[in-house]
């Protein structure tokens, strides 16, 4: 593949494709190799300013269109995010790492989220209500909320942007896109496309650069901004939420995670073991539902544990463009570092290796590799047991009844995607009921889509995207009374 060049990447602000103010670039490199990729432009203050003053002037003629309208133009480029799929799959790949299947997989789901929002667009119901005297009448009408800006991070760098700016468009809000600087290109190829899918100058703004925390803060700040949508870390989003209560902004978080997956002795074991690999090692195991901790029924647990190890063994690493490789290089030497840090701190607590437990160099590659490792013998005070690793490292303990299944799942202050597997229908009701978590599994490791909501409980985040719910997140409620 051709490799791209800084005229190629720039920003989209107020419709025209923009250097940034300072004329700076920053490089992006593929993590399997260490290659620079592309040069793009590093956006500043200024930049981020000029992208929300355009996004508030595009408002009114974008808010007033009709949704027909605004559906049209996001079902086009769904339409043509399909025809570049295997392009898109592939810059994808180079950015993030992850295998060319999954990218494929994330550019039809992103596709999916565009077309489904542009559905949602003309269900912007409102209602009637019957009114407390006989000469008044009572409306409840719904409004886009305004200049939306959406923060998202590296690990889904097209679906997340696209689960974002796809509902507040229909919504009828107007947005600025912060992609993060480890994964911009694919962010900024979606916006070419809706650029050449018809969306008017301003509507959709995109401000590439280096400086996460401060563009982050002045977007949370900004007086024109009147909702914030991000997609990161807990951590992040609590300062998030410290800055935009100085205005009162409407707030939407996807935050951490830390998934358990609970195995009852009753269950498919084969199925379960195969989800769970799923669960634990696709994109490298930096999912923010992946499965984090795997607790297995003690009767079925030795065994289990080692088929899962097994499976873990036979997993292909190497450069996700490569045909057949299922597992890629963690994003970054911080990244590579928090997982070391967690298989060393779980060894030296007594943990015992089943399967992986180093970085390796498939084909020589200088990219952060790592085994897909599967930990026994842990505790719960070990670093893997309540910090989200972002990595393929597999923590697995036994439990011994249902009740201390759910009471260790839920002993995190996380709370966002939970899995377990079960025949038991009475159970299974019991346990998702139990579980506090915002999206459950049931026999299912991939409870995800355009129509299901997805957020998290406690301090997974606030909001939720996709689903009916995700529509109303970018909308006020206004009453309206009429006396006559
Ligand atoms: P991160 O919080 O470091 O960064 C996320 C985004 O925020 C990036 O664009 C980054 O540039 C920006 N950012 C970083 N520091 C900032 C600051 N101080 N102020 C404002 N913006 C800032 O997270 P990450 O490493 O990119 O992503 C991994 C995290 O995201 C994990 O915790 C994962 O669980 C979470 N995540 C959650 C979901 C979800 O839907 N709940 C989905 C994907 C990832």
């Amino acid at each position: 593949m051709a490799v791209a060049t800084a005229s190629t990447y720039r920003m989209l602000i107020d419709g025209a494709w923009r250097e940034g103010a300072t004329g700076r670039t920053f490089v992006v490199r593929n993590p399997a190799t260490g290659a620079s990729i592309a040069e793009v432009p590093d956006g500043n203050l200024d930049d981020v300013r000029a992208a929300v003053e355009a996004a508030h002037r595009a408002f009114p003629a974008w808010s007033h269109l009709p949704a027909d309208g605004r559906a049209a133009i996001l079902h086009k480029a769904a339409t043509i995010m399909r025809e570049r799929q295997e392009e898109l799959a592939r810059l994808l790949t180079m950015e993030n790492g992850k295998p060319i299947a999954e990218s494929r997989g994330e550019v039809a789901s992103s596709a999916a989220f565009l077309d489904w929002n542009a559905e949602e667009a003309r269900r912007t119901y409102g209602q009637v209500v019957p009114a407390a005297s006989p000469d008044k009448r009572v409306l409840v009408l719904r409004q886009p909320v305004g200049v939306v800006a959406a923060i998202t991070p590296w690990n889904f760098p097209l679906s997340m942007p696209a689960r974002k700016v796809a509902p507040a468009l229909a919504a009828g809000c107007t947005v600025v896109l912060r992609p993060s600087r480890a994964t911009p290109l694919v962010a900024i190829e979606t916006f070419r496309i809706l650029k050449e899918a018809g969306i008017p100058a301003g509507v959709a703004n995109i401000v590439t650069g280096t400086n996460s925390a401060e563009a982050g803060r002045e977007l949370a700040e900004h007086p024109l901004v009147r909702k914030v949508t991000f997609t990161g870390s807990t951590e992040v989003g609590k300062q998030l939420m410290r800055y935009a209560a100085g205005t009162m902004k409407r707030v939407s978080f996807e935050l951490g995670g830390h998934a358990p997956f609970i195995v009852f002795d009753d269950a498919d074991l084969e199925k379960a073991a195969q989800a769970v690999i799923l669960s634990r090692f696709r994109n490298a195991g930096q999912t923010c539902i992946c499965t984090n901790r795997l607790f297995v029924q003690d009767g079925i647990a030795e065994r289990f544990s080692a088929r899962v190890a097994e499976l873990a063994r036979n997993l292909k690493v190497g450069n996700g463009l490569d045909a057949g490789v299922q597992v890629g290089p963690l994003i970054d030497e911080r990244g590579f570092q928090k997982v070391e840090e967690h298989v060393a701190d779980a060894r030296s607590h007594g943990a015992e290796v089943l399967a992986g437990g180093r970085r390796v160099s498939p084909d020589g590659l200088q990219g952060y590799f790592y085994e897909p490792t599967v930990l026994g013998n842990v505790r719960t005070d070990m670093l893997v047991m309540h910090d989200e690793t972002f990595g393929p490292v597999l923590p697995v303990m036994p439990f011994a009844t249902e009740d201390d299944a759910i009471r260790l799942a839920n002993d995190t202050p996380f709370g966002l995607a939970a899995y377990f597997f079960t025949r038991d229908m009475g159970r299974g009701f019991r346990v998702a009921e139990g579980l506090e978590y915002g999206i459950v599994g049931l026999n299912d490791p991939l409870p995800t889509g355009p129509h299901i909501p997805f957020g998290g409980f406690k301090e997974s985040g606030i909001g939720r995207e996709n689903g009916a719910e995700g529509l109303q997140h970018f909308m006020e409620v206004k009453a309206l009374s009429i006396a006559l």
